[in-house]
């Protein structure tokens, strides 16, 4: 193989565009390792399985059961393939390299880029900031963005479902702003009162703090609707997208919200890196979030200016390789489409809350008209942690404890929950192995 043919299957593996082509059109083949077609009628869950070397490890001498997608999800092997190549085929910084390897990985971090902005359909790609995770992209708002904008006297509405990092940022900005932070309250089945919640907006709420999926309770908040009320008051809109991503269709066009953040280890991605969108106007008048490298124009003693959005926010060498892992990620998603694997797993969160609601002694928290993903529970007389540790020991994992959202945990009156939570890739038979678990558990408690 001649070094160019061997650049082009890397570019073509990679979804890396050729000098000619443009970035928008490149689709990331799926993974050879199943041989699967992926356009086929059926979803077929085992093929997908396949992806995804993990799912075949034993634990304690069981089959692996991973049921704590909503902590992180598995990666299919095209993702640590796109890690892989990056690490041994094409290492370099980004951006300021003229030698050919550098302008590889450029082209495999910008492509990675119009990745995110197609996943989110975005309007424009420096419209996508990369960061580390959800809560970066949270944090870097509320001290760029509200830092900038917010005086004392004003407000924060967030909701009482929100994650810590929904919560503490905003805390930080408010109390060294002299403002204020507001929480809308939720109902007993974990929804948000939207009454409660019009009612605490007002032309002193400047930011608007909402879950799209709560990570505790699975509630889907309303945010289109939530936008429209934030608006009427001229609010800006944040939304933590960190339990949406993996499991709705995302459009931030649609939705129209002001940022929208996401983690790339909960879309089936690295971990180490994440998504701020931000409309671009309001990204071009927020100040850096933190200064070094690549984020300048130029840098004088006496005056630095700063460069253009995105990198204005992405100081110092970025997390290239993981970049390159979530655009991956991503692409892997895409070719497998998003309606089928969201079927199965309506069906499969319905078919688990049926299953599970029929045992005595068993308490669903959250239980909202509009759930995804997510499945928390509490055994009478059983401490999760108790459940967690048995449940491991039929290799079936889950998250025990407050899951980041202790104000959820003390609305509905308990100290943590069990959470079950899914992907595409589980299956009814994961969900029936976690209902013997739990008999089990109880009879050890009995
Ligand atoms: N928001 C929600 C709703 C989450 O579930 C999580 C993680 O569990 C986060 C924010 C924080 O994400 P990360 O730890 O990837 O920054």
């Amino acid at each position: 193989m001649t070094s160019e043919e061997g650049r082009r299957n890397l570019s073509s593996r990679l979804g890396i565009p050729d000098g000619n082509e443009p970035m928008t059109t490149t689709v990331h083949p799926i993974t050879k390792a199943s041989g699967r077609k992926v356009k086929s009628p059926a979803f077929n869950v085992e093929a997908v399985r396949a992806d995804f070397p993990i799912l075949k490890e034993k634990v304690h001498g069981k089959p692996l059961v991973y049921l704590d997608n909503a902590a992180t999800s598995q990666k299919p092997r095209v993702v640590v393939d796109a890690l892989m190549s990056f690490y041994t085929e094409f290492c370099s910084n980004v951006h300021r390299g003229v030698h050919e390897l550098s302008e590889r990985a450029t082209r495999a971090y910008e492509a990675a880029r119009v990745k995110a902005q197609r996943f989110l359909n975005a309007r424009e790609a420096r419209e996508i900031v990369f960061v580390r995770g959800t809560t970066e992209a949270i944090n870097l708002v509320a001290a760029s963005f509200g830092r900038a904008n917010l005086r004392a006297g004003d407000e924060v509405l967030i909701t009482a479902m929100e994650h810590h990092s929904n919560i503490v940022p905003w805390q930080l900005l408010t109390e060294e702003k002299g403002a204020r932070l507001t929480v809308a309250p939720i109902n007993d089945r974990g929804e948000l009162i939207f009454d409660e919640f019009e009612k605490r907006l007002g032309t002193e709420t400047r930011i608007v703090a909402v879950a799209h999926v709560s990570n505790a309770l699975g509630t889907v908040n309303p945010v289109a609707r939530i936008v429209q009320a934030a608006k009427r008051v001229g609010a800006v809109v944040v939304v933590d997208g960190a339990q949406a991503a993996p499991h709705l269709k995302i459009d931030v066009q649609t939705l129209g919200a002001d940022f929208y953040a996401f983690s790339s280890h909960k879309v089936f991605g690295p971990t180490g890196v994440g998504v701020l969108w931000g409309r671009a106007e309001l990204l071009e008048a927020m100040p850096p979030y933190q200064g070094g490298g690549d984020m300048i124009r130029s840098v004088r003693f006496e005056k630095t200016t700063y460069n253009d959005i995105p990198y204005k926010f992405e100081a110092g060498t970025p997390n290239i390789a993981d970049v390159v892992g979530l655009g991956a990620a991503l692409d892997y998603l895409r070719e497998l489409g998003f309606e089928r694997p969201a079927e199965h797993e309506r069906a499969l969160l319905a078919y688990a809350t049926q299953q599970i609601e029929k045992i005595p002694g068993v308490r669903i928290i959250g239980t909202a008209r509009e759930k995804a993903g997510v499945l928390s529970f509490v055994i009478e007389g059983v401490h999760p942690h108790d459940a967690g540790t048995l449940l491991d020991q039929e290799g079936i994992a889950v998250r025990t404890g407050h899951h980041c959202a202790q104000p959820v945990m003390e609305r509905f009156g308990v100290p943590a929950t069990t959470r079950a939570s899914f992907a595409f890739y589980n299956t009814r038979e994961e969900v029936d192995a976690l209902v013997r678990g739990i008999h089990r558990v109880k009879e050890m408690f009995a």
